[in-house]
């Protein structure tokens, strides 16, 4: 008998799908003109989102990198700077999107293993007024940290990075595309935590719904009202204004419903990943949250690796650190980690 084929698609928590009751929400959703303000179930995600994260108001843009745009743009002037890491997603992975189309000027700062950046090193960027250098405007961080393995930002370093912003009259934009993912690994170990705590003292945090979230599309930016207001404006200029989109907006408010639900469950499979990947010799680093990168036993290289599984249905990337990244994810059950262990099992075995 011909069995369907099973892909195990651990690439990315952005290859997630809506779920039937997402679906069914997105087909229901009450819509309007957003470009006159006028949908509401877009207005609806936008104050929730604001209210979760103890902001004023949120605007849905079309993608992470749109949002991260959008807020950086309104932020800064051309030749005014972002202190970020270099590491960032803005620096790595948005084509310079903030220099392209914004001529804002990066100053990368290393990003630590953990995904922080030192705090000496940003001081070190802070410039005095001087002829000669571009004004520092802004702060960036990413929370969790992508590269660095999806490591979570906690309470202590925002704060931090909060006094360094304010002592120097900077901006902080969050890249939380993850936070959701940075909320619940920290969480564990701190069960009074809001998600507020997170963003308090944050200019502009940016929310990703098209990641775990299982969305097909969708970002919000929040921020204070007169932030928003502004960032409405450059929305419009990089042409992410929309009309009915609250058909698109149902799926988030629908993920917002099991947010909870859908990350720890997502955090406990990248735990038992872990697990299985140490038992069979790979050396893994220790998750904090849903992504896992590790290295093959020898010889095998990342690369190679990598075709090896894709041969036998299980995706998953090279990372920019060369090692192999995992995401498990909606699609991914409990019972499909056994099977992907076994096959990874198998292919180790071809080279004893
Ligand atoms: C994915 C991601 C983004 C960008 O989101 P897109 O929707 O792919 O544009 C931004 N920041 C981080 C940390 C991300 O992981």
């Amino acid at each position: 008998m011909k069995r369907a084929l099973k892909i195990f698609d651990l690439r990315s928590d952005t290859v997630t799908k809506p779920n039937a009751k997402m679906l069914q929400a997105m087909f229901n959703a009450e819509v309007g003109d957003d470009v006159y303000g006028e949908d509401p179930t877009v207005n609806r995600l936008q104050k929730k989102c604001a209210e979760i994260f103890g902001m004023e108001a949120g605007l849905f843009v079309a993608s992470g990198t749109m949002g991260n745009l959008v807020s950086l743009l309104t932020h800064c002037k051309r030749g005014e700077s972002v202190i970020l890491g270099d590491r960032s997603h803005i620096n790595v992975y948005e084509q310079g999107g903030i220099s392209a189309l914004g001529g804002i000027f990066p100053t990368p700062v290393p990003n630590q293993e953990d995904g922080t950046l030192r705090t000496s090193d940003i001081l070190s960027k802070i410039l005095k007024e001087n002829i000669h250098f571009s004004r520092p405007k802004v702060i960036a961080i990413e929370n969790t940290h992508n590269i660095c393995g999806g490591k979570a930002l906690n309470v202590d370093y925002i704060r931090e990075i909060v006094r360094i912003k304010e002592e120097n009259k900077l901006k902080l934009h969050i890249d939380g595309a993850r936070i959701f993912n940075a909320y619940y690994a920290l969480k564990e170990t701190n069960n009074r935590l809001d998600p507020k705590d997170l963003t308090r003292g944050a200019d502009s945090v940016n929310i990703c719904f098209s990641k775990g979230l299982c969305c097909p599309i969708g970002s919000v930016i929040v921020g204070s009202e007169s932030f928003i207001q502004e960032a409405l404006r450059n929305r419009k200029i990089v042409g992410g204004a929309m009309r009915q989109v609250g058909h698109v907006a149902a799926a988030a408010l629908e993920a917002l419903d099991s947010v909870e639900e859908i990350i720890t469950s997502d955090h406990l499979k990248t735990k038992k990943l872990y697990k299985g990947l140490k038992e069979i010799g790979c050396d893994v680093d220790a998750p904090t949250s849903n992504i896992l990168l590790f290295t093959p036993p020898k010889p095998f290289l990342p690369s190679q690796f990598v075709t090896l599984m894709k041969e036998r249905n299980v995706l998953g990337s090279v990372a920019y650190t060369n090692k192999i990244r995992f995401i498990p994810n909606s699609g991914t059950s409990n019972e499909d980690i056994n099977e992907l262990l076994e096959i990874i099992k198998q292919i180790i075995k071809t080279k004893a």
